[in-house]
Parts: structure tokens; sequence; C-alpha cells
């Protein structure tokens, strides 16, 4: 059964971690994906993940994009549009940092929130502005269980994530009586380079504390998130929109 025959992908970040895994997967069920990455090489190492789609007979295409210009964003759905129209874009790439309340510097403020809301925010509307003339479209926005609870250290990131959280319920609001929906994924903690690389956790002491907090007791695998986004993508869920799908082993709920 391949629920996204058919549809066109673009997926932000998609080299690495959860873009990737979502990329393989909506490649699996036929979707044609643009990758869309300010790099090629994924982060965990690995093959180029449009390669790999490509030598197993499916349909990708790599652009390079930082989604915080303008010029990478309109190349990303040109990309999609000459595969024939844009149909589902992942907003995906995101970064993580943390710092405490007290020393956040403007300059970490300006950085997180440029990438994380700015930029998903333009990126969508460059999305939505192809899909409402032909009058269908998914638009699948990454938060995070920070988008849903506060967390000490990380402030930036939460305040990023919960703006992700009602700019999706509000796109959903606007442009539902254009035949788009909106749905907001909520990743708990997943094996990715954030958690090895940008706040090493995974393989150190922090990672046993904080897995001993998940209901499932155990980190996810990228792959796990990337089923969600392939859900709010595809036909079965023709009806969800301006809602929130929690991939958090239970932690959030608990
Ligand atoms: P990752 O760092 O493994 O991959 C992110 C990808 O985004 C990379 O390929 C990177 O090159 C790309 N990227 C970063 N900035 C970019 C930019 N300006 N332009 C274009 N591409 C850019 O991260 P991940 O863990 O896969 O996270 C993906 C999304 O999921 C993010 O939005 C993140 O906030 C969210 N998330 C992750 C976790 C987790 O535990 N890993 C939890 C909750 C939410």
């Amino acid at each position: 059964l391949q629920l996204l025959a058919g549809e066109i992908a673009v997926v932000t970040g998609g080299a690495s971690g959860i873009g990737r895994a979502t990329a393989r997967l909506f490649a699996e069920h036929g979707a044609a994906v643009v990758v869309a990455d300010r790099r090629r090489e994924p982060r965990e190492g690995g093959v180029p993940i449009d390669r790999e789609i490509s030598d197993t007979g499916g349909r990708a295409t790599f652009v390079e994009c930082d989604v915080r210009r303008a010029a990478g964003r309109d190349a990303a759905v040109a990309a999609a549009e000459e595969l024939g129209g844009i149909s589902v874009l992942v907003n995906n790439a995101g970064i993580f940092r943390v710092g405490g309340f007290l020393d956040v510097t403007e300059d970490d403020y300006d950085l997180v929130t440029e990438v994380n809301v700015r930029s998903a925010y333009f990126m969508a509307q460059a999305a939505a502005r192809a899909m409402v003339p032909r009058g269908r479209g998914v638009v699948v926005n990454l938060s995070s269980v920070a988008g849903l609870r506060g967390a000490a250290g990380c402030t930036v990131y939460c305040a990023t994530k919960g703006a992700i959280r009602l700019l999706t319920y509000a796109m959903a609001d606007e442009l539902g009586p254009h035949g788009i929906r909106a749905v907001a994924v909520h990743p708990g903690y997943i094996a990715t380079a954030m958690n090895t690389d940008d706040v090493p956790s995974l393989g150190t002491p922090a990672e046993a504390d904080y897995v001993a907090g998940i209901p499932l007791r155990r980190v996810a695998d990228p792959a796990e998130v990337a089923k969600a986004a392939l859900f709010a993508a595809s036909d079965l869920a023709s009806y969800v929109s301006g809602s929130s799908i929690v991939v958090d082993g239970g932690r959030t709920a608990s």
C-alpha cells in the first residue's frame, strides 16, 4: 500500500535525522521527494538520502536550501513545481540549543528563532502560495514536546516550538477553506545528531535520567517520527487538521 502515490513532497532539513527518515519513508510510499537542506551529507553519516532513494528505484532530488533565505525556500518549491506541483511540505529544519534563561544572549535568541520560526513560517507561506491555486495540500510542521510543556534550560527552543504549534493551528484555520491541512508533529527524545552533537545527551548519564521519565523507557528512532509524518501527510489523515500528533513514548502525558 503506497500512501503517497502521486504526491510531491518537500522535506526541509531532509538530509539528516528525522527529515532523512521522513524522505525515505515518503519515497517508499510513492512520493517524489525534494530534499531541501543546507548540506547534502547526513549529519549522522551515510549515503545522501536523495542518492539512496534514486538507487533503490524511488524519486528524489536534492536542493541546496538554507531555509533562512527566500532564495533557498523558493528553489525548494520550484523544484517541486517542476516535478508536478508541491502537495506536501514537511517543515522540519530546526536547531536545538540550551542555555539558562538568565544567560541567553540576543544572538542566541535570534539564531534559534530565525531558523525555527521565521524560516518555517515563510517556507510554509511559499508552499501554500503554490498549493492554494490547486485547492489541495498538506503542511506538516515539526514542533516538539518542547512546544507542549516548558523546560528549564531550553526557554528559547520551547518558545519557538510553541510558536510552531500555534502557527500550525492558525494555518489550518486560514488554509482549510482552500483544501489545505496543517498538522503539528511533536517528537520527544529521538536518536539524531541533535542529541549527540549539538547538545550531547545520548550515550551520557543524562540519557538514562531522561529515559527513566519516558513510559516506554527508550529513545526513539527517527523512523518512528517519520511514520507520524506519513500519517499526517496521507489521506489516512484526511480530516486531521489544526491538531498535534505527539510522538514521545508517553512522556508528556505522564
Ligand atoms: P538534525 O540536526 O539531525 O537534522 C536537522 C537537519 O536540518 C540537518 O540536515 C541540517 O543540515 C538541517 N538544517 C538546519 N538548519 C538549516 C537551515 N537553516 N536550512 C536548511 N536546513 C537546515 O535534527 P533532527 O533531530 O532530525 O530534528 C529535526 C526537527 O525535529 C527539528 O525541527 C527539531 O527541532 C525537531 N525535534 C527533534 C527532536 C529530537 O530529539 N531529535 C525532538 C523534538 C523535535
